[in-house]
């Protein structure tokens, strides 16, 4: 067993449930599978963010390149997610990346994450994907007193170094539209928009193919091989050959695709439910009636936007187990967090709920660079669950890095991710962190 979760993570259906899936199904044609034996000079492994953006970037640089997915383009975390087009991409605060890269390392991190922003909205404007944008920046909502008091000094802080964040105090949420039980007021940061991940993650694979890159769907690639300078990736019904290799599996990796990955990435569950729409009775009657996407301090943290149809999606971090008792048991807590947050909706249905895979790192920090022992293959992994941004600029570098360019890769995302301890069983770490977060989230 090479993967860290149960077999039901990795399966075709565990799309199902997913409102993006059922809202915009996709082309009405299918990608081919990989059949027979084929050749390219640059394969990128995983057809999400990442690889579709790899793929976009290579064909452009006149690159013959195919994409290869063990189900389709957007099958995994990136048809899935909640559509926060964000700053972020590592779990480590803005104090340890200071005092691991240096003030200029956290600058240079800092000005990463904007640029992948601009990254997929130049992206959007020039391949003209519908993607259903809204919100202007994101609003992040103390759920305590103190948390309120951090995002007050950080407002202060923020604002003296000149940049355009609005504190929101507790008694504005109401003429903002943001009433929500057990939230106080926090901090609009106007970097980052929303959007349909589905739609974006379909609209960058339209571009690559137009661009002239091949995309196949049910390819797993189950092992890759040396083929004279460069490698054979091995599938179910057909190889191909390949002079550089891009991997973009992130929270749906193998162990041993390549051996190289062996517990160097933690794959962990995220959570979604979406209502019925909303009438405006049910806005007026919670107090909620912003489009803006908000999220709240917790380290397991609560995501939620009202969708431009009306919808209400609210999303949860946490959850290490995939067997059907452990979804059951995660649907139940958020729904009871949805109810907690929203009280007037409490009757309110939510048809949709589903889940999938992120992906973090022994170091907190994301990882794109060269795959050692290995040369001309690059990886680019680790984005803690903020991906839309992070992961299409991680696209473009290892593209750049596939085509033999120069590329300035932020010093933060530069180290070679750590070997995690407990090889296949290392989810085992995850429970006494969790329940660290939890009680940190409490005393918070
Ligand atoms: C519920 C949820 C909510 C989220 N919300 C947000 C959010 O609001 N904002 C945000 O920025 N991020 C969010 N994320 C994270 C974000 O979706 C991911 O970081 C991002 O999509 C990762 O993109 P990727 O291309 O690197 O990987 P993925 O999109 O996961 O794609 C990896 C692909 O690799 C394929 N694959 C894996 N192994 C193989 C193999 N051996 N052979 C062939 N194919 C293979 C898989 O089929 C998959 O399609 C969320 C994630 C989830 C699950």
């Amino acid at each position: 067993m090479s993967r860290v979760f149960e077999d039901r993570a990795y399966e075709a259906d565990s799309l199902n449930g997913c409102f993006w899936a059922e809202d915009f199904p996709g082309p009405d044609f299918s990608y081919p599978a990989l059949q027979a034996e084929q050749s390219c000079e640059v394969a990128v492994i995983g057809a999400g963010y990442t690889g579709l953006s790899a793929a976009l970037h290579l064909a452009e640089g006149g690159a013959n390149v195919a994409v290869l997915d063990m189900h389709a383009p957007g099958w995994g975390a990136s048809g899935r997610n909640g559509g926060f087009c964000c700053l972020g991409g590592a779990m480590a605060g803005d104090r340890s990346l200071r005092r691991r890269f240096g003030p200029d390392g956290l600058a240079e991190w800092d000005r990463a994450q904007s640029d992948a922003i601009d990254l997929v909205a130049s992206l959007i404007r020039r391949h003209g994907i519908t993607a259903d944008i809204h919100s202007n920046g994101e609003t992040q909502l103390a759920h305590s007193a103190r948390s309120y008091q951090r995002l007050e000094r950080k407002a202060e802080r923020l604002a003296k170094t000149g940049q355009p964040v609005e504190f929101i105090a507790t008694s504005e949420l109401a003429a903002k539209g943001m009433q929500a039980s057990g939230l106080l007021g926090g901090l609009t940061e106007p970097r980052g928009f929303a959007l349909h991940p589905r739609k974006y993650v379909l609209g960058l694979a339209g571009a690559a193919l137009s661009a002239g890159a091949r995309v196949f769907s049910k390819a797993p690639v189950r092992r890759i091989t040396a083929e004279g300078a460069g490698f054979r990736l091995h599938s179910t019904d057909g190889s191909i050959t390949c002079k550089r290799l891009v991997v973009a599996t992130n929270g749906y990796s193998r162990d041993d695709v390549p051996q190289w990955l062996r517990a160097r990435f933690m794959p962990v569950q995220s959570n979604i439910l979406v209502t019925r729409k909303l009438t405006d009775q049910d806005l007026a009657a919670q107090g909620w009636t912003t489009g803006q996407m908000v999220y709240d301090t917790r380290k397991l943290l609560h995501y939620f936007r009202l969708l431009p149809d009306g919808r209400m999606m609210f999303g949860m971090r946490g959850g290490i187990w995939a067997t059907k008792a452990h979804d059951r048991k995660m649907h139940a807590m958020i729904r009871r967090d949805f109810e907690k947050m929203f009280p007037a909706w409490a009757d309110v249905e939510t048809p949709w709920f589903w889940t999938g895979l992120v992906c973090l790192t022994g170091k907190w920090v994301p990882y794109v660079g060269p795959v050692d022992g290995m040369d001309g293959a690059f990886a680019g992994f680790g984005w803690h669950g903020n991906g839309i941004a992070m992961g299409t600029y991680a696209g473009r570098m290892l593209a750049r890095l596939a085509l033999g360019q120069g590329v300035d890769i932020p010093r933060a995302m530069r180290g070679r991710p750590l070997r995690m301890p407990l090889g296949k069983h290392r989810r085992m770490l995850l429970p006494p962190i969790y329940k660290g977060l939890a009680v940190r989230d409490w005393l918070a």
